[in-house]
This record gives C-alpha cells, structure tokens and sequence, in this order.
C-alpha cells in the first residue's frame, strides 16, 4: 500500500517455531519489549507483536507470531502458518533433544507454507555455556545443508536477538522489494 509520505508500507509475517521451553517467547519477548521472563509460562505468549524497523531507511513492519504453548501438544495449525514469509526455528543449545526435532519442524514449516519462507535457525540460551549439549559447528552445519541462516542467541543476556529478527527481516526485504 502507500502510505501518506508516499513511501511502500510492508508487513511481514514472520512465525516462531521449536520445541516447548526453548525460548522462543523470551526471544519476541527481549526483541520487542526488553524483557525477560525466568519462570515464564507459555501464558506469557502473545498472539503476534508487531514491530517497526528501519530497513534501508524504509520502515518495515514485522508481525511477529507466537505460539500460545500448543507446541507442547504437537497441534501448531495451518492457520499459524498461513502468509508466512520468515520463520525463526529455534532450539535449546543445552537440550539435544530439541535439535533433532529441527528436521520435524522444517517439515512442518514447508507442508504449511511457501518452499521460499526466509528460516534463521536459531541455537537460543547460549549463556547456558557449562551444559551445552549442541555445539555450535552442528548447528551451523545442519543450517549450510537445509540452506537457512543460523545465529545462537541468548534472550537472557540479550545476544544477538536483535540481530536474529534483523537477519531475516532484512533478506525478506531485499527479495521482496
Ligand atoms: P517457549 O516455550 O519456547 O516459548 O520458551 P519460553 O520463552 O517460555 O522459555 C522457557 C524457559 O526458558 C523459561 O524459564 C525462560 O526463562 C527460559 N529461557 C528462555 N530463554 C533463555 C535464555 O536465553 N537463557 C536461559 N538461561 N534461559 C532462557
Ligand atoms: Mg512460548
């Protein structure tokens, strides 16, 4: 659309996916708000935030989806995925077991929407250094062979988050514009 200044609006849905507990309302959370939650619920998580950012000196809205915690369940429905054109597919970098649900989730991501959705795989609680269990070379090896970006974060200590959303943010941008 265009807006009153004359300039192109664009709106870009983008969904977080992962197992349950791996941060991914913690990452929209510090992304958003700067906040953090160490006890959160999966109550905490909102339907979609909104946020503006400068892309090229253009304002970029990214409408950014969240799960209400029915990953849990195994229940995620079309719906979330729907218009899609990002996804941050995040994992526990201490908990090996939400790694190798990865492959479940692109799958998942590929059946619900778009071959070309811009995917960040993203290794979250990087500041758990002491307990990894996921280096970080296999999570950047799995992210060269499935052609995704990759970045561990941390939403605790803030790391990277920005740099996480502004990753995919800016290559739907520069594809679409
Ligand atoms: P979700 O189920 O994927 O939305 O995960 P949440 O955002 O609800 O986080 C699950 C738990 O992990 C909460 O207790 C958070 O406080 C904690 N958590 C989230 N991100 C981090 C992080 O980067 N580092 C650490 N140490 N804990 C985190
Ligand atoms: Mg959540």
């Amino acid at each position: 659309s265009q807006s009153e200044s004359g300039s192109q609006d664009y709106l870009f849905k983008i969904v977080m996916i992962g197992d349950s507990s791996v941060g991914k309302s913690n990452l929209l959370a510090r992304f958003a708000r700067n906040e953090f939650y160490p006890n959160s619920k999966s109550t905490i998580g909102v339907e979609f935030q909104t946020q503006k950012l400068l892309i090229d000196g253009k304002e970029v809205k990214a409408q950014i989806w969240d799960t209400a915690g029915q990953e849990r369940f195994r229940a995620v429905t079309s719906a979330y995925y729907r218009g899609a054109v990002g996804a941050l597919l995040v994992y526990d970098i201490s908990r090996r077991t939400t790694f190798d649900s990865v492959g479940r989730w692109l799958n998942e991501l590929h059946t619900h929407s778009d071959m070309n959705v811009v995917t960040i795989l993203v290794g979250n609680k990087s500041d758990l250094k002491d307990i990894r269990e996921v280096p970080t070379s296999e999570g950047k090896s799995l992210a060269e062979a499935q052609g995704l970006f990759f970045m561990e974060t941390s939403a605790l200590d803030s790391s990277n988050v920005t740099e996480a959303f502004y990753t995919v943010v800016r290559e739907i941008y520069s594809i679409l514009s």
